[in-house]
């Protein structure tokens, strides 16, 4: 066995990143109605229980990326 290579821990992250990028995963930080810069969703006009945050609601809709 290899010493050296990452953890699932250390490669969680990234990989968890990579779902959320490509909507694999739905979440209110891959959803257009969310403000990343107050971090509240547009539609509630709230920041959405952690839940929510997690894994979206019926609302998501996928964000644009440009
Ligand atoms: S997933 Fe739902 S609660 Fe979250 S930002 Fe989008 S519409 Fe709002």
């Amino acid at each position: 066995m290899n010493s050296d290579a990452p953890t699932f821990n250390e490669l969680r992250p990234a990989f968890h990143q990579s779902l959320v990028r490509a909507h694999i995963v739905h979440s209110c930080v891959n959803c257009m109605d969310f403000n990343h810069q107050d971090e509240t969703c547009e539609l509630a006009k709230v920041r959405p229980p952690a839940n929510v945050v997690v894994f979206g609601c019926p609302k998501w809709t996928p964000d644009i990326p440009f």
